[in-house]
């Protein structure tokens, strides 16, 4: 019998109200000036500047970087580290989506450790270590999407060739999360649907996985459970807390169910991205059902069980993927992906850079080019 390894170390703070909890934190640890990590989108916005203001009359001097947008480059991480050293700052606090939450990761890493970030790139031969000092850390999510918030890595591209680079140490993993559905109710409903669609298909592919994990599998199912009474009424509904509040703790429980491993729709996704410059949220909604099928057979039980979860009885397992259909008809996810500008001309290199992705390889069925090729093309149609 082979040994398992399970880990789900951090400090949660979840429910109405959550942010404020942060205060105590920052008395206990003596901080002053914490730099406050977000993008460029969210500073000017009520929720952020409140923030702000609610730090300043509990007694704070917070800083602020809001440098992040788009997909976070490695420079927004120097001018991050770079500001924190100018601003005296003392701890670092993400506030934002997946980007500010991995730029505020990468910041912590790069603010005593020595080199360029991506000497510490996951995988590297020569990589540096991390055994630097790395100052306190706090995330707030603003979206319930990626998880990143309770995740080990970091994902920053390269300026200039925008290629992906995965930082990955538990030591960047934020030391308590403040998850607060207030900073999740202003959300457009289609960042809702599609950020909710991309913790949906963490939770699937985490449980489709390979290998044995049963307490990453008992939360996936769980979150599973929680993404079908939630995302639909967060999207129709964006004010209703109760389910902004079980879709955060369902993207939380997707991000840690993760660390199982993902599968072939995240590969299609990154190809979508990189080739098509599509949304990751995005993609994975539109791919979900497409590529799914492709482990139907594999583990049909699986799909029974999830099925159970997301409410469903005296089901076969394909019914399953009749329910994300609906789903996504529902929060209005486009069904193809012709209705979003990708045509059979990207088809060669959507199969290229799906096929030497490193998701794939955990699912529960081997995925050859062909495959990809059959999934794409049905996926366009
Ligand atoms: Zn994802």
């Amino acid at each position: 019998m082979s040994i398992s390894k399970y880990q789900f170390p951090t400090l949660i703070f979840s429910g109405t109200g959550a942010r404020k909890e942060i205060i105590s934190f920052l008395k206990e640890k003596n901080i002053k000036r914490p730099l406050l990590v977000t993008d460029q989108g969210l500073v000017t916005l009520p929720i952020f500047k409140n923030y702000f203001s609610f730090l300043q009359s509990s007694g704070f001097d917070p800083q602020v970087y809001s440098g992040v947008k788009g997909n976070p480059v490695e420079s927004q991480v120097i001018h991050g580290t770079q500001s924190f050293h100018e601003q005296k700052a003392d701890a670092i606090i993400g506030f934002g989506g997946g980007a500010a939450l991995d730029v505020a990761k990468a910041i912590a890493l790069m603010t005593f450790h020595p080199g360029n970030l991506f000497d510490y790139e996951d995988g590297l031969t020569n990589g540096r270590p991390v055994d630097q000092k790395i100052p306190p850390l706090f995330a707030l999510p603003t979206t319930a999407g990626t998880g990143s918030e309770v995740g080990r890595s970091s994902v920053i591209s390269d300026d200039l060739t925008h290629q992906k680079k995965i930082i990955f140490s538990p030591r960047i993993l934020p030391k308590v999360v403040f998850a607060d559905p207030e900073l999740t109710q202003d959300l457009p409903s289609q960042v809702t649907a599609t950020t909710g669609l991309d913790a949906l298909t963490h939770l699937i592919e985490a449980f489709l996985a390979q290998g044995e994990h049963p307490i990453c599998d008992g939360i996936a199912l769980e979150g599973i459970r929680l993404v079908s009474q939630s995302l639909e009424t967060c999207v129709k509904t964006p004010h209703h807390l109760q389910a902004r509040k079980d879709l955060l703790d369902a993207a939380m429980m997707g991000a840690i169910a993760f660390q199982k491993g993902l599968g072939l729709v995240h590969s299609c996704a990154h190809s979508l991205s990189t080739v098509c410059d599509l949304h990751h949220g995005l993609a994975n909604g539109i791919m979900l059902p497409f590529a799914l099928e492709h482990n139907l057979s594999a583990v049909p039980e699986k799909f029974t069980r999830m099925a159970n979860a997301a409410g469903l009885s005296n089901v076969n397992p394909e019914d399953f993927l009749s329910w994300i259909r609906d789903l996504k008809t529902k929060v209005q996810c486009p069904t193809t992906l012709c209705e979003v500008g990708v045509d059979e001309s990207h088809l060669e290199k959507l199969v290229e850079f799906a096929f030497t992705d490193g998701c794939h390889p955990s699912g529960p069925r081997p995925v050859t080019k062909a495959d990809f090729e059959n999934i794409f093309k049905k996926a366009l149609r």
